[in-house]
């Protein structure tokens, strides 16, 4: 089988699996617990945020809290942050650009007053800097973007609306990065949150990660015992925590490797449907490595998910998430993209266990199920 499908999740490292099951076997004791059992647990979670800080050279300026993906990760965040300044800055920004558990979020807090304002898109499918600046104004409480997008591979220029942001600082400013982590360098100066899910870089399921600047700035939304700086309620999962410092470590140490290796291939595979009329890619140039979008003018993206299946190649299709037009592509309509390459449209996406037989064998696979579309195709 050959995977492309990483940036849906990815395979679990052997050694996140065996710290996960020793540290079950070990130290399955709750740090909140007053005895000797209890502080060891405390210690080691301790010892894993101060781990996390050092690999992402942070310089202790977040405090981290571990929760069971990015979509809570999200959710903690920008409620957090929104509930927080709400009596003096209601306006939020945010763009089509984002994840559902973005996206879905910002429409519940509109339904609770919030004003949202949705930044433009460039026909690159990044965030419009100057018609954000036009946006910003003192009622901003909260600006969110992400790192990389989760369907082109497109960087978001976060250092620049990070500079913006510091004529404002009332606004707080989060960023969801799981799709960047452990494929290009993180950009931290002047963000105030960052999400993080452990099972898109090799990490396990239900593990995620909220970087806080200043937990002071977020009203909890999980209530309880108390645990994670009231912000996360609930017994600490600690190995489960203690697994995602391990998939973390791998992540980021191999990032240049890995961004070396993917960008090749993407480049060598942007070359490769080159030769194929009908067939164009949809991410920019300036995209991250292992994301490519390629649309088929004429052929469905359902069609074209089970077509490549049945050669055992797995990606996925960029159809769904679309509240206004039907079930087109919202990030991929913003960048001006017709409609018919958008119904078209697959992801290919590669990861730190992609190899070059995988890209071959994808190749191959290609000019197979090209052979079987090419009738209906647009050139
Ligand atoms: N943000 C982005 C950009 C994502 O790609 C995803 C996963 N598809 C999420 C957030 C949500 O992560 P999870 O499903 O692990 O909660």
């Amino acid at each position: 089988m050959i995977y492309l499908d990483n940036a849906a999740t990815t395979r679990p490292a052997q050694d996140v699996l065996d710290t996960y099951v020793k540290v079950n076997q070990n130290l399955y004791f709750n740090p909140n617990s007053p005895h000797q059992a209890g502080l060891q647990a405390e210690q080691l979670l301790n010892q894993a945020k101060a781990q996390i800080n050092q690999i992402l050279n942070l310089e202790d300026r977040y405090d981290i809290i571990f929760t069971n993906g990015a979509t809570e990760s999200n959710n903690m965040a920008l409620k957090g942050a929104a509930y927080n300044r709400k009596p003096y800055a209601d306006e939020i920004i945010v763009s089509v650009l984002e994840h559902p558990s973005v996206l879905e979020v910002m429409r519940h807090l509109e339904t609770e007053g919030f004003k949202l304002r949705y930044v433009n898109v460039t026909k690159e499918g990044k965030i419009d800097l100057e018609h954000f600046e036009s946006l910003m104004n003192s009622n901003v409480g909260l600006v969110t973007c992400m790192h990389v997008n989760n369907i082109t591979g497109q960087i978001q220029p976060i250092e620049e609306m990070a500079e913006i942001l510091e004529a404002y600082p009332k606004a707080h400013f989060h960023v969801d990065a799981v799709q960047a982590i452990g494929k290009i360098p993180l950009t931290f100066k002047g963000i105030d949150s960052m999400s993080f899910s452990g099972h898109k870089f090799n990490g396990l399921k239900g593990q995620g990660l909220l970087l806080v600047h200043n937990i002071h700035n977020l009203e909890p939304v999980i209530h309880g015992g108390g645990q994670e700086y009231g912000l996360r309620s609930g017994t600490v999962n600690l190995p489960i925590d203690i697994a995602i410092v391990k998939a973390l470590k791998h992540a980021v140490h191999q990032q240049d490797d890995l961004h070396q290796r993917l960008t090749e291939w993407n480049q060598q595979l942007r070359r490769f449907f080159n030769d194929y009329p009908g067939v164009k890619v949809n991410s920019p140039d300036t995209s991250a490595p292992h994301i490519l979008n390629v649309g088929f003018d004429g052929v469905k993206g359902e069609v074209l998910v089970n077509a490549f299946s049945k050669q055992d190649v797995m990606l996925s299709t960029t159809s769904a998430c679309s509240s206004k037009r039907g079930h087109l592509n919202e990030v991929l309509l913003s960048m001006g993209i017709s409609e018919s390459r958008i119904e078209g449209s697959i992801r290919i996406s590669m990861g730190a266990v992609t190899t070059e037989e995988d890209i071959k064998g994808f190749k191959a696979a290609f000019k197979a199920v090209y052979e079987e579309m090419k009738e209906l195709l647009k050139k």
